[in-house]
Formats: structure tokens, C-alpha cells, sequence
């Protein structure tokens, strides 16, 4: 499902250059759930952004469900992550103006379907069903987690990229979060890969690779 070989990226800062992935190899079937861990700075949301296309790595390859994003224009590729991916955001990135079921909609306007029961369901699966007609400002920072959790799958995705989906929800709805990811996985075949610190996270994953120093290196394996 993912591939990576010898993925390198680096930042310009000021005038000298940072070198944050140098390398990277990756092979992650279908329907498994691998969580990324590494401390912070270490590169996880700059190899979530590589890998869906949000960014460009500056050499190497990476390809999902065989089509290598290389190949692929900007355009091709901002409809492949419409069509297959799903992308649960650090800082949510919820549009303020929408209402949380406007903001459910978009993904699906943007793939040219849109089914209100659909969006609903997802919205009662993460618990809000009350809030629908909400704007993000109005929410607590779990609830716009839940809503941007809810955003990402709602055009079911093949593979979905979360960047520490947990880390502003309590425990009770964390674990609530990775039962539906685990469920998604197991049901759908939807693969998963997680970054996150939380211990819960890497005890429900198949497999647990850590960056460090531009690398990766497996800590359990499937
Ligand atoms: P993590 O998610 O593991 O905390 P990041 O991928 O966010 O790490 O960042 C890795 C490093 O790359 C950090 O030092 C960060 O400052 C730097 N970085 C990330 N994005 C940019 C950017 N757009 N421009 C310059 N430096 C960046
Ligand atoms: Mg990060």
C-alpha cells in the first residue's frame, strides 16, 4: 500500500541546510495499522506530508497502491488525495466558516457526491451527533479532533495518514477514536499509519517504527 525507497527531504535554515528525512525506506501492506513514533522535530508530519503528497520529497521514491506519486502532476495528485487518502491534521484544519456537517460535506462535494445520512452516521460514530450545525469555534479541541477524524474517513478512504490523532482527547475518547481506526482496519481493510506518542496507540498497532536521525527503524515488528 505504502512504499518509500531512499526518501530524503531537508529545510533551508537561514543559510544552512537540515536534513530531516535522508533515506527512508518503507513497506506497509494493506489493512495494517503501524504507528510512528520519534521525538519531537524528529520529521513524523514531514514524512505524513511526503507520503501524501502535501510536499514533495527532494529525492526517491513513494508510491501508494502502486501509482508513484513522482508521476504525478499537481493537479493528479491533489485528486488521488480527494479520492484514496484521508489526512487527520495535527492542528485539525477544520474551515472556520463551515459548519462541522459543512465541513464533513467538502470532501465528498470535492469527489462530486455528497449522501447528509453518510456524514451523519460518521458524526454519531465520534459522538457528536448534536453538533452538526456547530462551527469549529464553537468546539472544544477533542471535539474538532473528532470532526477532523470524521472528515478524513467520511469519503472512505484506502489509506489514512493521522498526525497524533489522540493527543487533545482525553483517554476514555482517544481509546473511543482507536477503536473505530482499529474497526476500520479490520473491516474495511483501510491502512493505517498513525503518528503518535501515546502508549495506547503503540500497543494497538501491528507494527511500531520510530525516526530518528533522518531514519527509520523498526521497534516491533508485524
Ligand atoms: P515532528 O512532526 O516529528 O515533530 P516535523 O516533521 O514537524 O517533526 O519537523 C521536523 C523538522 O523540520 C523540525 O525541525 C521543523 O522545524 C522542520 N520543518 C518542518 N517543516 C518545515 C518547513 N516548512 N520549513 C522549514 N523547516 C521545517
Ligand atoms: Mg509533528
Amino acid at each position: 500500500m505504502i512504499r518509500l525507497q531512499q526518501v530524503s527531504k531537508g529545510y533551508a535554515e537561514g543559510r544552512q541546510w537540515r536534513q530531516i528525512l535522508n533515506g527512508v525506506d518503507l513497506h506497509v501492506r494493506r489493512a495494517r495499522f503501524v504507528c510512528l513514533t520519534g521525538r519531537s522535530g524528529s520529521g513524523k508530519s514531514t514524512l505524513l506530508n511526503v507520503i501524501s503528497g502535501i510536499d514533495c520529497a527532494d529525492a526517491g521514491l513513494v508510491s501508494i497502491d502502486g501509482t508513484a506519486l513522482e508521476g504525478l502532476d499537481d493537479r493528479a495528485r491533489t485528486l488521488y488525495r480527494r479520492k484514496h487518502l484521508g489526512f487527520v491534521f495535527q492542528s485539525f484544519n477544520l474551515v472556520p466558516t463551515l459548519t462541522v456537517t459543512e465541513n464533513l460535506a467538502l470532501p465528498q462535494e470535492l469527489n462530486g457526491k455528497v449522501d447528509a445520512q453518510h456524514s451523519a452516521n460518521w458524526l454519531a460514530q465520534v459522538g457528536l451527533a448534536e453538533r452538526g450545525n456547530s462551527f469549529p469555534d464553537e468546539l472544544s479541541g477533542g471535539e474538532q479532533q473528532r470532526v477532523a477524524i470524521a472528515r478524513a474517513l467520511v469519503h472512505a478512504p484506502r489509506l489514512l495518514l493521522a498526525d497524533e490523532p489522540t493527543g487533545n482527547l482525553d483517554q476514555r475518547t482517544g481509546e473511543q477514536i482507536l477503536d473505530i481506526l482499529e474497526a476500520l482496519c479490520e473491516q474495511s481493510g483501510t491502512t493505517l499509519l498513525v503518528a503518535s506518542h501515546s502508549a495506547e496507540v503503540a500497543r494497538r498497532a501491528h507494527c511500531v517504527i520510530e525516526l530518528a536521525d533522518g531514519s527509520l527503524r523498526t521497534v516491533t515488528a508485524p
